[in-house]
């Protein structure tokens, strides 16, 4: 298939047009290059320069590609950032994703895999997470995403635009050419393999009074080529609306340094720190549906696999792409 991916520079959308093109798929990206970076786009994929929240460009973009389907990665994905300029979220995240769709229609493209969030969901009633739970988003980047579910709902139930929403949990881990480089990172799992590799001197725990049993927070942590699977198996499937993507079982902050130390053989040293506003006490996934459904079923479910490929991409990438 040919597809016509956004944010194909960025750490999920690189990853995903690697494996893409691995299988034999042809890709044509779309990223502006604000936040990703040209090197991480593969150069079997041809790459638009081009912004979301410019009409034009985009419709220029998808008329001139002729994609089967399209993949939309392209985002503002800072919580904390969300809330101090909320606008920001909801221009690009909303306004530049109802330009893709009208693009989408003016080239007659029929079907859509949209990055979603568990942050849709905001403080979970139970875990794990069904695709059922009422979605209360709690902060204006979970707010941006639970939109444009809601459009792309709307664009299928009008305009026949098959659309599969993947709420992916805590993405990480790499392939050996492309990885995570965020500036700034706010990740834990990077920043925890900064200290590893001595460019800081401790890690932050955000809190260790939380409802757990170790008190720090619990994620489900799912290997990126994983989540790149999930994405091949929806755009080739034929399949609609929402799948949770985890692994089903959570770490917390605390496990994940321990197996961080494991990995690296570093001591990691750690200190407590206050908690970071916005943070339920658990995250994890019931993918279920996924597995199903999509015949999703993840080849790195271990913690420590997925820490020690990002560990061997850090290593190999000292200073990111930037190298
Ligand atoms: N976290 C932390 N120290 C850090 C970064 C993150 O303790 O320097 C915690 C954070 O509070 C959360 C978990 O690690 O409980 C995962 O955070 P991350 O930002 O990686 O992903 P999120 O769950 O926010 O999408």
């Amino acid at each position: 298939m040919k597809i016509f991916l956004t944010g194909g520079a960025g750490y999920i959308g690189s990853i995903t047009t690697e494996c893409l093109l691995d299988e034999g798929h042809d890709v044509v990206v779309f990223d502006n290059l604000e936040q990703g970076h040209r090197e991480a786009v593969d150069s079997r994929a041809l790459l638009i320069e081009g912004d979301l929240r410019d009409r034009d460009a985009v419709r220029k973009a998808m008329m001139s590609a002729k994609p089967d389907a399209v993949m939309h990665f392209a985002a503002y994905a800072l919580v904390g950032e969300s809330m101090d300029d909320p606008m920001k979220y909801f221009r690009n995240n909303v306004a530049g994703g109802v330009h893709l769709v009208e693009a989408m229609l003016a080239a007659d493209v029929k079907k859509i895999i949209f990055s979603s969030t568990c942050a849709t969901y905001g403080y979970p009633d139970r875990v794990p997470m069904t695709e059922d739970l009422p979605q209360r988003p709690v902060n204006p980047y979970g707010e941006s995403k639970l939109m444009f579910e809601k459009i792309l709902t709307w664009a299928q139930d009008r305009e026949g635009i098959q659309s599969v929403f993947l709420r992916y949990f805590n993405a990480c881990g790499a392939t050996d050419q492309y990885g995570e480089d965020h500036d700034p990172e706010t990740h834990l799992i990077p920043l925890v393999l900064f200290v590893a590799q001595g460019k800081r001197d401790k890690v932050k725990i955000f809190g260790d009074d939380y409802d757990t049993p170790d008190g720090t927070c619990i994620r489900d942590y799912i290997h990126i080529v994983d989540l790149a699977q999930a994405h091949i198996l929806a755009v080739t499937g034929d399949h609609v609306g929402p799948f949770n993507l985890g692994n089903g079982s959570g770490y917390s902050v605390k496990q994940v340094i321990d197996v961080a130390r494991e990995v690296t053989g570093h001591p990691v040293p750690a200190e407590i720190a206050p908690r970071r506003p916005g943070d339920p006490d658990r995250l994890v996934a019931s993918s279920e549906k996924a597995y199903e459904v999509l015949g999703w079923k993840p080849r790195y479910p271990d913690l420590k696999d997925i820490i020690a490929h990002a560990w061997s991409w850090h290593q190999s990438h000292p200073d990111g792409y930037r190298a």
